[in-house]
């Protein structure tokens, strides 16, 4: 049997006609740059969301750089985040020339550890960049009252957690602004590069608007130095036409994650996702702690099932980042965590039989 670690086919197959039809109408319009599609998605993500505006942008990176631009972070301004995250997370902070600064992860949860960002904080700390990671979102009430205390701007990397809850509120819509990935893995992903920005704030939604498309208002005057990046006509149509689904698919995933706690929970080696009691995950990933991890990744990947390391190496470490000065043994539970983590399939459409296959396969390497 083979199993993806994620089967875009199976997710197309049964929209493909609805979305031909959605791109068809394009060559009506020709309007590939801001066509109406792309309000249209703005509109409905932030209804999903429960914020008040959106703006569509190129990419997650892209969301993340517009999201500090609008916020005025710069040169000397300290930004506080996880060393456990996708590269974008950190590299928007050293675009925009300000410093990343790490605290360790909750090694239960894989996302920042609440109790540890106070000792972090400077004069120069303007903002925490938070990640919703694999889909389960970080401790936004803890999170949110440091910031409220020290007058400090928060991001919501809300690249793998899009639909998420903590405490019933939608990942996102804490902070100042949120930030979007369609990737095309990503639980509503494109059919290419796409993101967005979400936020309540008006000003915040106005100047994001404008640094989009070069800083300008109106027309040709510019009173920022603002990004090319706008999200396609053609991504937006395309994820009109998935938006629908996402609840059902997020659903599906939360069935199959329970499907391991049930039937997964007994062999000893492995650790099972801990999802915090307030907080409802979308399973972007399904992330085990694993002894012998490396092993496991290889005997998984002999018997055709797809699985990933996410993420090999934490942020501190790695050598663009070297300039600021963190060595190995300073984030000792995001190091430790990179050697044992192995996500494995929890895509909506995988079956009982696939998912009995992987659970056998795993405890038959252990065995
Ligand atoms: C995917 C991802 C991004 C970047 O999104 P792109 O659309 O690929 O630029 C940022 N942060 C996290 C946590 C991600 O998973």
């Amino acid at each position: 049997m083979k199993v993806p670690l994620l089967d875009l086919n199976a997710q197309y197959k049964p929209i493909l006609n609805e979305i031909r039809t959605a791109i068809e109408e394009l060559f009506l319009t020709h309007k590939y740059i801001l066509g109406p599609q792309v309000k249209k998605l703005e509109d409905k993500i932030s209804d999903y969301c429960n914020t008040t505006y959106a703006v569509g942008c190129a990419s997650g990176t892209d969301a993340l750089v517009l999201a500090l631009k609008a916020l005025e972070i710069e040169k000397g301004d300290e930004i506080i985040t996880t060393p456990f995250t996708f590269f974008s997370t950190v590299s928007c902070i050293h675009r925009v020339g300000a410093k990343p600064i790490f605290v360790d992860i909750d090694p239960r949860t894989f996302n920042i550890d609440p109790s540890k960002i106070e000792s972090s904080i400077t004069s120069k700390t303007k903002a925490l960049i938070i990640v919703h990671l694999f889909g389960q979102p970080a401790e936004m009430d803890r999170i949110i009252d440091i910031a409220r205390k020290y007058n400090l701007r928060v991001i919501e990397d809300d690249a793998q957690g899009l639909g998420s809850k903590f405490d019933g509120k939608t990942a996102g819509s804490f902070g100042d602004i949120g930030t979007l990935s369609f990737f095309p893995s990503k639980n509503l992903g494109a059919m290419g590069d796409g993101g967005m920005c979400i936020t309540n704030n008006e000003t915040l939604y106005n100047k994001l608007h404008q640094l989009r498309i070069h800083g300008e208002n109106p027309q040709y005057f510019h009173k920022w130095v603002g990004l090319n990046s706008r999200l396609d006509t053609i991504q937006a149509a395309v994820l009109l036409v998935k938006l629908p689904y996402l609840e059902r698919w997020s659903k599906e995933r939360q069935k199959n994650a329970e499907y391991y706690y049930k039937n997964m929970n007994d062999i000893p080696q492995i650790k099972l996702p801990y999802i915090h009691e307030k907080a409802t995950s979308i399973y972007n990933q399904f992330t085990l702690i694993a002894e012998k991890r490396d092993d496991l990744l290889k005997h998984l990947k002999a018997n055709n099932i797809g699985c990933a390391i996410y993420y090999p190496k934490p942020l501190h470490i790695q050598e663009c980042f070297s300039y600021l000065g963190y060595k190995m043994g300073n984030m000792p539970i995001a190091e430790e965590l990179a050697d044992k983590v192995i996500s494995i399939p929890v895509y909506p459409e995988l079956t009982q039989i696939q998912q009995n296959y992987i659970i056998d396969t795993i405890r038959k390497f252990y065995n």
